[in-house]
């Protein structure tokens, strides 16, 4: 146990964790991979655990606890080995239900993050566009205020969550001309009269559920509105350092795993005459992955050290996805070679993490966006701050 960042407490936690997911989750993953649905039963029980209120208030459910649970919650899922149920889980918790805490009225809050917490009501976050997702601030989607109401007219594509799931969190421009500084975030029942969902087919994460969403003159409160009018675009930004983190985080359990996996495999595989973890070129990869794994998992954990008390960590978000997932990448790459013809079948665990891991660079702001905020960070000194507290 690295007892830097974590206690005897975490680590009770973190076995207790595993337990739960071997008993109630693992038995199902092969079920749930091929119907591309993941049963609601389950999203009650971890509610019932308290695993989807971590970081939540105490006041709505949540435990309050800080972020070395949320981490711990993280890699144990990424170990289980199905990247679309992780993305299910950690997608209604830390991208949907951020919004509802950071931004929602009381009100909201009583509505969506009580049963959020609860696993009575799933969320999905709604922001990419099928005319682009690295530019946020040219979403098309609008919102109109009529009277108490507002209309809501656009689409939304690659949405986690989105088929099966009872509320979303969407971004609408409520005043277009403005560009980024004219976008609004919305809290909304997907069974909303206008709103239509269809699943998408895809490489990875094939648990999980990817939608399109289509708006057609859907009416909403207007109390449905969260935090600020205009103001979507800073919350939308603000919390892109925790999903960063977060799929940093993902990306050095996924390569930990493989790494651990492709050893074991190592051990007991023979090939002229001796086992395959006494070959040198073979423990040289080894080697070199572990250190670049460990590295990043060092990162990764200091910066969730400072991002829980409190600090805007912006940039280091940034760079712990942007490496992290390039390393995960690198990494299951030559785990799976080391498998062999077995590291291609899909009985064994490589060929879904292989999948699975290639979504690292590209959800929640693709490498080359990450780089560019990088560098307007460090070469032309950009500063950024929270738009919340
Ligand atoms: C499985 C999956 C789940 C997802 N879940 C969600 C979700 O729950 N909610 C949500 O809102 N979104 C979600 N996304 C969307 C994801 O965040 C976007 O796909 C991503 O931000 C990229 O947007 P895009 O696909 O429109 O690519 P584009 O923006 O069209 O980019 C295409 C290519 O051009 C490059 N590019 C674009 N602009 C620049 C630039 N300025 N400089 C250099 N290169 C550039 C990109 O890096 C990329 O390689 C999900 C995506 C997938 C695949």
């Amino acid at each position: 146990m690295n007892t830097r960042y974590f206690t005897e407490e975490h680590h009770l936690f973190r076995t207790s964790l595993q337990d739960f997911l071997k008993r109630e989750v693992v038995p199902h993953i092969e079920k749930w991979e091929k119907t591309g649905t993941i049963e609601r039963f389950i999203w009650k029980k971890f509610g019932d655990m308290g695993f989807l209120g971590l970081p939540y208030p105490e006041a709505y459910g949540g435990l309050n606890l800080d972020l070395f649970y949320t981490v711990i919650l993280l890699e144990e899922l990424q170990k289980i080995n199905s990247g679309g149920f992780a993305a299910a889980i950690w997608a209604h918790v830390y991208l949907a239900m951020t919004h509802v805490n950071k931004e929602g009225s009381h009100e909201i809050k009583q509505n969506y993050l009580s049963p959020s917490i609860a696993g009575e009501k799933i969320g999905y976050l709604c922001i990419t566009e099928p005319f682009g997702g690295s530019d946020v601030s040219g979403m098309r989607t609008t919102a109109e205020k009529k009277g108490d109401t507002y209309i809501i007219n656009g689409s939304k594509t690659f949405i986690t969550n989105g088929v099966y799931s009872d509320y979303m969190v969407v971004a609408a421009k409520t005043a277009p001309e403005l560009g980024n500084k004219g976008i609004s975030i919305f809290i909304m029942d997907s069974n909303t009269q206008g709103v239509s969902a269809t699943k998408l087919d895809k490489l990875g994460w094939r648990a999980s559920d990817t939608g399109e969403i289509a708006f057609d003159n859907v009416v909403i409160p207007a109390s449905h509105l969260m935090g600020e009018k205009n103001k979507g675009f800073g919350y939308i930004m603000q919390h892109f350092a925790l999903e960063r983190l977060i799929m940093g985080i993902n990306a050095h359990a996924r390569a930990e795993y493989a790494l651990e996996y492709a050893l074991g495999y190592m051990k007991e595989r023979h090939a002229f005459g001796k086992s395959l973890d006494k070959f040198q070129a073979l423990r040289h990869t080894i080697a070199n992955h572990y250190t670049q794994m460990e590295i990043c998992k060092e990162f990764n954990y200091s910066v969730a050290e400072r991002l829980n008390k409190g600090e805007y960590v912006v940039k280091e978000a940034t760079m712990s996805k942007l490496q992290s997932t390039k390393m995960a990448d690198e990494v299951i790459y030559d785990c799976l070679q080391l498998l062999g013809g077995y590291g291609y079948m899909e009985e064994y665990p490589l060929a879904r993490l292989l999948r699975d891991s290639r979504l690292g660079p590209i959800g929640g702001g693709t490498s080359e966006i990450l780089r560019e905020i990088i560098a307007k960070i460090i070469i032309d000194k950009k500063e950024y701050r929270p738009a919340t507290e």
